[in-house]
């Protein structure tokens, strides 16, 4: 066999592609099968046999090895509503202390709720991620999420956080905090979600959409904690104290507070976090305002989480423990807190510069599941309420 051709594009059949070294150019080598070239001495052709030879045997050898190098290598599929900036630095590091490799989806939860469902036993899916009890336990009445068996990973989250039948648990925590402006609120006025149904607070309020999961859960603990008909009430009061008609998100009732459109508003404590950290109008915007732990003389304040699951039909279930147990080591608690602004679930973690200047909080110590189970009746509950 003895080289006949060279071309730097396709040339049919019996060629090898490479990677031109000296052009990068991708040209093809094409051998023919059969007697060598007359015309060629026969040195040179033996030295044309023996290169060839060594070409081909060497692509063998790294084809096989990258082959093997892949197929070696446990797979982990991963469905994540959390933003990739948010888990995907702690899932490469996951990959790289276990020599597997992880797969990241990542879409809004519902859409991921939705694929899953679609998928059914052919989803390519191990886990799940997403922020919100709520919405785990969405996930897991639809049947798409198996609970976790081992031991050693159920004990990973505090019992608080995760579900009673352990098809979730949490892996940070945030709070839903009263954000409030300080030139026309004193710090007296303030106590409580139940007293932001005082007439006191008569449009002056501001909140997101009733069709958020961070109000649905919080209405969700009210019930937990003072029965349907005495939240159907406060949800009434308090949606007569709004001072304008519910939009846009968390960050944006900090920008109302901060522009005087309202005087509070209940905010994710993250929000508050990533805007220290954002642009310059949300600098601007946050530096007007001031946080408030809500509930620190009773009960605590509302607390949710983020958290993970194994999906019902997960073909690496024991590699999904594994990256369990790493998501709730030290050093991948600490990292929830400089990154996402969040709070660390296990103990023993220092808090980072910005959640420490917010200062202690009491949580509520509410069973999160809790969340999940009153969801229908707290929107429900809004709805009746005219919290739109
Ligand atoms: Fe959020």
């Amino acid at each position: 066999m003895y080289i006949v051709n060279k071309q730097c594009k396709s040339t049919g059949s019996n060629k090898i592609q490479y990677t031109n070294e000296n052009t990068s150019h991708l040209c093809y080598y094409q051998y023919q099968y059969g007697p060598f070239d007359d015309s060629l001495d026969g040195l040179t052709t033996m030295k044309l046999h023996i290169k060839s030879i060594l070409y081909i045997t060497l692509c063998c050898v790294f084809t096989q090895l990258a082959h093997s190098e892949t197929q070696s290598k446990e797979e982990l599929n991963v469905y994540s509503a959390r933003k990739e900036a948010y888990i995907k630095p702690l899932l490469d590091k996951f990959a790289e202390q276990h020599n597997v490799q992880v797969n990241l989806v990542t879409s809004k939860a519902d859409a991921l709720i939705q694929r899953l469902n679609n998928e059914g036993k052919n989803s390519p899916a191990d886990v799940f991620i997403t922020t919100d009890a709520g919405r785990l336990h969405r996930a897991k009445e639809a049947d798409l999420l198996q609970a976790i068996t081992d031991e050693s990973v159920i004990q990973l989250a505090p019992e608080q956080y995760r579900d009673p039948e352990n098809y979730w648990l949490g892996l940070s925590v945030r709070v839903r905090a009263i954000i409030y402006n300080d030139e026309r609120v004193q710090l007296s006025e303030l106590s409580s979600y139940e007293n932001l149904a005082d007439p006191i607070w008569k449009n002056r309020i501001c909140v997101r959409s009733s069709n958020n999961i961070y109000n649905q859960s919080l209405v969700a603990s009210l019930i937990a904690h003072h029965g349907e008909e005495a939240t159907q009430s406060w949800a009434n009061d308090f949606a007569v104290n709004l001072a304008r008609k519910p939009q846009g998100g968390d960050r944006d009732q900090v920008k109302a507070v901060a522009a005087g459109q309202c005087d509070v508003a209940l905010v994710n404590s993250y929000y508050l976090g990533n805007m220290i950290n954002g642009s310059e109008e949300e600098q601007a915007a946050v530096a007007k305002v001031k946080l408030f732990w809500p509930n620190q003389s009773d009960r605590g304040a509302h607390v949710n989480i983020s958290g993970i699951a194994i999906t019902k039909y997960a073909k690496h279930v024991e590699l999904a423990n594994k990256l369990i147990t790493f998501l709730f080591t030290k050093e991948a608690q600490a990292w929830y807190g400089d990154v996402n602004l969040e709070f660390a679930v296990i103990e023993g973690i220092e808090p980072n510069q910005i959640l420490e200047s917010w200062g202690p909080f009491k949580a509520d110590t509410l069973n999160l599941g809790k969340l999940g189970e009153f969801n229908a009746n707290a929107v429900q509950i809004m709805d009746r309420a005219k919290w739109r």
